[in-house]
């Protein structure tokens, strides 16, 4: 798999805004935020994308919808959310490191672009 900017940002090499890490996960602000609160959730592994996910990730990617609805709530979106993933290029993925959008602190439309 090629290197991302993700890859990048996990050992520090890029600056990001890190809002949460542990051994599977890091949590940082989107660098072109889409709503008022934006961030990316990615797995420290370097999983390109969801159709790439094995059986072996399963217990990984709950973990990043669980982080991910953990920091909703540290920042404040008690009153709504909205965690996105997007695959492939019909899907707009443009970073091939998979990664849990959480946008919040507007009110978002239905449905998306
Ligand atoms: P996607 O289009 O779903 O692949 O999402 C990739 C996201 O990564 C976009 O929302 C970009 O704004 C974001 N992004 C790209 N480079 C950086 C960076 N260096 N720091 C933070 N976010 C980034």
């Amino acid at each position: 798999m090629a290197e991302t900017i993700f890859a990048k940002i996990i050992r520090r090499e890029i600056p990001a805004q890190i809002e949460h890490e542990d051994e599977m996960c890091l949590a940082f602000h989107d660098v072109a935020p889409q709503a008022p609160t934006h961030i990316l959730v990615i797995p420290k592994k370097p999983i390109p994308r969801l159709t790439e996910v094995t059986d072996a990730d399963t217990p990984l990617l709950g973990h990043l919808m669980r982080v991910a609805t953990e920091i909703a709530m540290k920042l404040n979106l008690a009153n709504g959310f909205r965690l996105v993933v997007n695959c492939g290029t019909d899907g707009g993925q443009t970073v091939d490191h998979l990664h849990i959008h959480l946008l919040g602190g507007r009110s978002l439309r239905w449905p998306p672009g």
